[in-house]
């Protein structure tokens, strides 16, 4: 992509309310817009991030046999009523449809998901089966101050398994507990990243949260450095041993939960009626897991986790661009052009690559705001790197700059 012909562009100005660091990161850089407290529009880089999250959450999904679906934002209060929730979600965005219904804004589809089911699933045979989709979930959050972290409309993966039995939700529980990780993993928030017996219930085997240390978080977690182990502050009191392996070392940390998963049990299957038939011809109740995942907010603990004093450092599975290539003196034609070749190649090789191709900025301002966006590698082509048949490549956090010959930069990055 050109730059020259990116809509947005980095700025200077920022909303005047805006506290958070990840989204001042994130509008300074020119990847998200205020609208109001807790929504925001993605643009062009923005965008192109969240999608990258969103295709590593959907391929692990689809590996383990998910199947995507899409269920409406727009829930109508009735099936709110069936499982007693309509007067009982915190922060549920309520309104009128002009057939005189009440509908909520999905803040969560347990809902939808399970009336669904019952019309497909009936047998023993059919189990278990994952569904899953991702959309964006309004809720009418209270204090909507931290950026993309807490977003009023935001977006969220949320996968629901149905199986035959507890032994069977067990197993799959254990798998997506894996699963999980691979996914923090290829974020960039693998070694940061804890388990967390989660603040639902009093040590709950039935839930848990996947928090990430920033002081950017709301939560309060003790974690063990000695067997990861981790637990939400809300379900314990003080606390000086590692409840799992008794280790001393028990501290406290802020923390953002980026993952939450639940036994469901039968707590939605039993409202709706959702039963299967077994090998016996016996009539039970299907029992659900609900595991979710919140892309948005994923995206905002990056920024949290990864910067410096200049901007973005973003991971390389997730970057809006593997390549901030520059071009310096790029108004002179045959320089101009030497770039222009690189940059095509560089296409065609598969490298995804953002082109200032301006000819009115600085140097300065160009390298600037490299560092702002944060692409994980700078490329720098000028007269001086063109003379020696070579670039200069540099990795967005490092001092160090290497010069690279031009027919040798394909293979630096298949290595
Ligand atoms: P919190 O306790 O932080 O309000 P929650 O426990 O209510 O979150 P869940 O219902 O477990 O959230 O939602 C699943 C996932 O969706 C969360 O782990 C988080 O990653 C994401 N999420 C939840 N609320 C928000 C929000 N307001 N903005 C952005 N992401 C969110
Ligand atoms: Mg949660």
């Amino acid at each position: 992509m050109r730059q020259s012909k990116l809509f947005t562009k980095t700025i200077k100005e920022l909303p005047k309310d805006e506290t958070s660091f990840n989204a001042k990161a994130l509008i300074r850089a020119g990847f998200i817009d205020k609208v109001s407290a807790g929504v925001y529009t993605f643009l062009p880089l923005g965008l192109k991030v969240h999608n990258k999250i969103c295709n590593i959450v959907r391929k692990e999904m689809n590996v383990i046999g998910g199947q995507e679906i899409l269920m409406p934002a727009l829930t109508p209060k009735e099936f709110w009523q069936v499982t007693d929730r309509w007067n009982n979600f915190d922060a549920l965005f309520q309104l009128a449809g002009s057939d005189k219904k009440e509908y909520a804004l999905g803040a969560t589809h347990e809902e939808i998901i399970t009336p669904l089911v019952k019309k497909f699933i009936f047998s023993y045979k059919e189990l278990p089966t994952y569904i899953y989709q991702i959309q964006t979930k309004f809720r009418n959050e209270l204090r909507a101050k931290a950026g993309l972290i807490r977003g009023r409309e935001f977006s969220m993966k949320d996968l629901y398994s149905f199986h035959a039995d507890e032994k069977n939700l067990d197993e799959f529980y254990e798998l997506m507990k894996k699963v999980y990780f691979k996914i923090y993993k290829q974020c960039g928030l693998l070694n940061i990243t804890y388990l967390t017996y989660a603040s639902g219930g009093a040590f709950s085997k039935y839930s848990h949260e996947f928090q990430t240390l920033t002081n950017a978080g709301e939560d309060i977690i003790y974690i063990c450095s000695n067997c990861r182990t981790a637990i939400n502050q809300e379900i314990i009191k003080e606390q000086t041993h590692c409840p799992e392996c008794n280790d001393k070392n028990f501290q406290k940390a802020k923390a953002v939960e980026v993952g939450n998963i639940f036994k469901l049990g039968t707590r939605f299957s039993k409202p709706f009626n959702l039963q299967y038939v077994d090998q016996n011809g016996k009539h039970k109740d299907i029992i659900m897991g609900c595991y979710g995942f919140g892309p948005s907010r994923v995206m905002a603990t990056i920024v949290e986790t990864h910067n410096d004093d200049k901007g973005i450092i973003w991971p390389e599975e997730v970057a809006p661009f593997k390549v901030h290539l520059i071009g310096i003196r790029n108004k002179e034609l045959g320089i101009r052009n030497q770039i222009e070749k690189f940059y095509q190649n560089l296409q065609k090789n598969n490298i995804e690559v953002l082109y200032d191709d301006r000819d009115d900025v600085r140097p300065g301002e160009k390298f600037a705001d490299a560092d702002l966006i944060g692409c994980p590698y700078r490329i720098v082509v000028s007269e001086r790197t063109l003379a020696e048949n070579s670039v200069e490549i540099k990795k967005r956090g490092k001092e160090k700059c290497e010069m690279i010959k031009i027919d040798d930069v394909i293979n630096y990055f298949k290595k």
